[in-house]
């Protein structure tokens, strides 16, 4: 089979020749059908988080990788002790995968598993052309979703529907503030749609991303690099948002969410932008916001959230497929913000 692979942080992934996995057991072989290109694939491939102050989060490679967390493929071979799924079927691949045997794991926090064997970071995933997984209960039926969209479901979808669930409960419109019209901020406006039945506010530094967002049910929009943003937001949210969730992750964007928050009110930070920020610890108290982290999401919530997917409940994103070969050129655009939405790889 072949793979595009991280050899050297930083460096163009290497096109190799590898050996294909032979499914044993639970296992199931798919054959990628389209792999999404996340964000945190930059950081993977440079090998570090930026956390601001001139320091890095490193995550170096111990052998190459091959990335791709966002898979949708095609059963082409199963272990002999896979019963519900069958050669021909096409899922998308829950990457997030644990050890299996500690007291997480068994609590439905495979993601935060120490031992993990998350596809596509810490074992091979979507960039190559067949991906192992190890069980049936990692995968999940994405229905009439465009092949080019399904597998995003696994990370930037739940990432999304995750925070919303730590941000919620979302009384009407605009009690909801996403901070992002990026690909992945569009994605969780179309989820709270869905999953909630309203319409939030977007904030972004980019007019024309804020003009999408507000074609597709934004109920206000704010450019928060406009003088006043700030204001602005108070003023629609009556003096405080309830809820914010930030897909940036920024010092900038983080400040403006902290502060602009109601008193109690939560603000879920998904974005890795990197940075730090400051905050008086008093009115931390006296104020009773809450300020929660969020990475991807459960098994379960993955479950609640392939539900609506296949149910067709989330109207899709548009999303441009390319081919794999084309790598290189996409995590280099999505490093600079050059893609304005999402992407994903084909192997054809
Ligand atoms: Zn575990
Ligand atoms: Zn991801």
């Amino acid at each position: 089979m072949k793979a595009y692979q991280v050899v050297e942080n930083g460096k163009p992934l290497e096109k190799k020749e590898v050996d294909t996995p032979i499914p044993t057991g639970k296992e199931i072989l798919l054959k990628t059908v389209s792999c999404g290109v996340c964000h945190s694939d930059v950081h993977i491939h440079d090998g570090y988080f930026d956390l601001g102050a001139d320091m890095k989060l490193p995550m170096p490679l111990a052998e190459p990788l091959t990335m791709g967390h966002e898979i949708f493929g095609e059963v082409v071979a199963i272990g002999d002790e896979v019963s519900s799924v069958n050669i021909g079927e096409r899922y998308v691949a829950y990457p997030w995968i644990g050890c299996g045997n500690c007291d997480l794991c068994n609590s439905d926090k495979t993601h935060y598993c120490l031992n993990n064997s998350n596809l596509g970071i810490n074992v091979s995933g979507g960039y190559g052309d067949h991906v192992l997984v190890p069980a049936e209960k990692y995968l999940f039926d994405a229905g009439d979703t465009p092949h080019s969209l399904a597998g995003s479901y696994a990370c930037r979808g739940l990432t999304a529907f995750s925070a919303l669930k730590k941000a919620a409960p979302f009384d009407q419109n605009g009690s909801l503030v996403i901070v992002s019209a990026g690909g992945l901020g569009l994605l969780a406006l179309k989820i709270a749609r869905a999953a909630y039945d309203i319409n939030p506010i977007v904030i972004d530094i980019d007019d024309e991303k804020l003009k999408v967002a507000k074609n597709l049910g934004a109920v206000e929009i704010i450019n928060s690099s406009n003088e006043g943003a700030a204001e602005k937001l108070m003023e629609i949210t009556n003096g405080g948002a309830n809820a914010i969730v930030d897909f940036v992750g920024a010092e900038a964007s983080v400040n403006l969410g902290y502060q602009s928050l109601a008193k109690g009110g939560t603000l879920v930070v998904v974005g890795l932008f990197g940075g730090q920020i400051t905050i008086p610890l008093p009115l931390l108290t006296l104020t009773e916001k809450k300020i929660l982290g969020s990475y991807v999401g459960s098994l379960g919530e993955m479950r609640e959230l392939m539900k609506l997917v296949s149910n067709g409940k989330i109207e899709p994103v548009e999303v441009e497929s390319r081919n794999v070969s084309e790598a290189n050129r996409t995590l280099k655009e999505m490093k600079n913000g050059d893609l304005q939405g999402l992407v994903s790889l084909t192997h054809d």
